[in-house]
């Protein structure tokens, strides 16, 4: 029987080069050195806030994390900037494989891993 996981990923993440990103401590020093992550999800909260009237109260230090998460693209498995666990994520950060899914299709989809210190901008 086919992995209920698998949908046609292999059109786009094969062969693809995957960073390893350790939570929390990547956005521990995300939020120290004001990194390229850290912009990305401070450029999201406060459009979100000015088109919303929203969540302002999460824009004040470290709060501001609570507006980013992603999920597994394999399984759903979401990712919280505070919650323990490892993924990883494409160069643009658009796609997040879980640790769990990425020791079951690693062979197979023939990712390449890189540590997170090499993502561009971090
Ligand atoms: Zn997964």
């Amino acid at each position: 029987m086919e992995d209920w996981r698998l949908r046609g990923q292999e059109e786009y993440l094969t062969n693809a080069t995957l960073y390893k990103i350790t939570f929390p401590e990547f956005w521990q020093n995300a939020y120290r050195t004001k990194n390229f992550f850290f912009q990305k999800i401070s450029i999201y909260a406060h459009r979100f806030v000015a088109e919303t009237g929203r969540g302002q109260e999460f824009l004040v230090g470290e709060k501001i994390r609570h507006f980013w998460h992603e999920h597994c693209e394999f399984c759903w498995e979401k990712a919280l900037t505070d919650k323990p666990s490892v993924f990883y994520c494409t160069e643009d950060m658009y796609y997040w494989i879980c640790e769990e899914c990425f020791q079951d299709f690693a062979e197979q989809f023939h990712w390449q891993v890189k540590p997170a210190e090499e993502l561009p901008g971090i």
